[in-house]
């Protein structure tokens, strides 16, 4: 049999020279900050329990007030509350709403310390994920185990009792 002739080496595949073990690090990291990503969304969704702007309680998601792009602020748990989908959506591009919220709320003041701290660039560490990673489970855990206590009662909100 013939050999078939050799195809032109393929240019369009370029392999990373570093050897496996070598190309971890970036993607670790990258692979932390999603589960970190994911257990703050878990936990603010416990805590807030439906949107804060419209009090949707389906389709939630967290919002931030400062953008994501901001690292500063991204995990800060002043800074991402819960909000539906729509208003996460109109979020991006009318924040007046969102941010108007968080000044009633928490204060002007709050607001110009979380501006100023989410310009000054940061750059996570693999500890300090690991330590948010933790930080977010045992609050994950606290919320739910108070969730369950509230759920278990013969009125589901305690808040609901009439004192009349
Ligand atoms: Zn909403």
């Amino acid at each position: 049999m013939i050999p078939k002739p050799k195809m032109k080496a393929k240019k369009r595949k370029r392999i990373s020279r570093l050897p496996r073990g070598h190309r971890k690090t970036k993607s670790e990291l990258k692979r932390l900050e999603d589960e970190v990503w994911r257990l703050q969304s878990k936990m603010v969704r416990l805590r807030d329990k439906k949107c804060v702007l419209c009090g949707a309680t389906e389709k939630l998601t967290q919002g931030h007030v400062i953008s994501t792009k901001m690292a500063s602020t991204r995990y800060d748990w002043l800074n991402v509350h819960c909000q539906c989908s729509t208003c996460n959506y109109r979020h991006q591009f009318s924040p007046d709403l969102y941010q108007a919220w968080f000044v009633r709320k928490y204060g002007g003041g709050a607001f110009v310390d979380l501006s100023q701290k989410a310009h000054q660039p940061h750059k996570f560490t693999k500890d300090e994920l690991e330590r948010l990673k933790m930080g977010f489970e045992l609050l994950i855990e606290n919320l739910e185990k108070v969730s369950h206590l509230s759920n278990t009662g013969d009125n589901n909100d305690p808040r609901n009792v009439s004192t009349d």
